[in-house]
């Protein structure tokens, strides 16, 4: 089972290409649906850097993938009227990874470090005294005749993104000016998302009802909403083309075996597992995630923060417990045949 090939799967996935298109990911703060409290913060601190002319504070963002931690901070260069570079975490396994990118940042530069809490702790240290005094040290000759050169860099912006911010060191955690959850997103909102990446991309929905139905199967997640979407379309225009009708949206979906609240069957194998094995919890991730043959930090990352945002799960000192909100998933429900099918085997992400 691999998971970034479900469709609800939060994380990026080479379809996801299109959404990098400049069209239609959002490149300035009033484009940027929701995350009003994230917004407001931030149109302050551009506001006043602008001022100072100095670079914005440094921001570390957290919250589940898919959120828009990447676009923010392509939004904060665009704002500032600079660049943004972007890698990652594990893309960095020495300091000397970074000297190339921040040497060449002029003022003011955006630097994004996704997955973040996955910084080797060499690089971490290599980065303090970038982040608080704007300058590197680099060691040059080895041995007896090694000196340490230090290096001055132009004023710029870190922007830290993860999914776990529990996982980063307390010394880096607080050499961020501005730390900020974000939150998932309403279905008001994710139709948002979609009225505007329709019309880009040239798409009508019959019904509203259409588009309603989509951004509620896209568990509070823009990514997700977006992927929904290109599915939708395709089996629209296989189907012959026109607007989408809720019909085409539904069949679209339940073919992809999405449920009525966007829980897929990996969702339903971690749900059934816990009920059916463990008697609704608690129980330990590690064990679940053993059970149902997948990784722990995927289960912890994608899967269970949308169920404990929709009151399934509950995350106790014991281990996960499922709410008594899974009891009201009868029949009727869509997400009922949960209880019906036989084991996590018939998961088909
Ligand atoms: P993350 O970095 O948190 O995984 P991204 O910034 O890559 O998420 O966003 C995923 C996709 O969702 C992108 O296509 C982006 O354009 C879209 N998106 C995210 N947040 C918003 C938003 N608030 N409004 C419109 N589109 C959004």
């Amino acid at each position: 089972m691999s998971s970034p090939d479900r469709l609800v799967s939060p994380l990026a996935d080479s379809g996801d290409v299109a959404e990098t298109s400049p069209a239609l990911r959002p490149t300035r703060l009033d484009e940027f649906v929701g995350q009003a409290q994230l917004k407001a913060r931030l149109s302050i601190a551009i506001e006043a850097a602008k001022g100072r002319t100095e670079p914005m504070e440094h921001l570390l963002l957290h919250g589940p993938p898919g959120l828009g931690k990447t676009t923010i901070a392509h939004i904060v260069a665009e704002e500032m009227g600079t660049r943004a570079y972007v890698t990652s975490g594990p893309a960095l396994t020495k300091g000397a990874d970074l000297v190339g990118t921040l040497t060449r940042m002029q003022p003011g530069d955006v630097l994004l470090i996704d997955e973040i809490h996955r910084l080797p702790a060499a690089v971490e240290e290599y980065i303090y005294p970038a982040m608080e005094d704007f300058k590197i040290d680099f060691t040059l000759d080895g041995g007896m005749h090694a000196r340490v050169v230090t290096y001055r860099l132009k004023p710029f912006t870190l922007i830290g993104a993860t999914t776990r911010a529990g996982l980063l060191t307390a010394a880096l955690r607080s050499r961020f000016g501005i730390a900020h959850r974000l939150e998932f997103y309403s279905t008001e909102e994710l139709g948002q998302i979609l009225t505007r990446a329709a019309k880009q991309l040239d798409l009508q929905f019959a019904e509203d009802e259409a588009r309603q139905l989509i951004a509620a199967r896209s568990r509070g997640t823009p990514r997700i909403c977006l992927r929904l979407l290109r599915r939708v379309r395709d089996f629209a225009e296989v189907r012959g083309g026109g607007p989408i009708t809720v019909e085409a949206a539904s069949e679209a979906l339940a073919l992809e075996g999405v449920d009525a609240q966007g829980l897929d069957p990996l969702d339903r194998a971690y749900i059934r597992v816990l009920a059916d094995v463990y008697d609704n919890g608690p129980a330990g991730l590690e064990a679940i995630a053993a059970t149902l043959g997948e990784d722990a930090g995927t289960l912890e990352d994608v899967v269970e923060p949308f169920l404990l945002q929709i009151g399934l799960l509950a995350r106790t000192r014991q281990g996960r417990r499922l709410t008594s909100a899974i009891t009201e998933m009868d029949g009727t429900n869509p997400a009922g045949p949960l209880f019906e099918e036989s084991g996590p085997s018939t998961s088909d992400s």
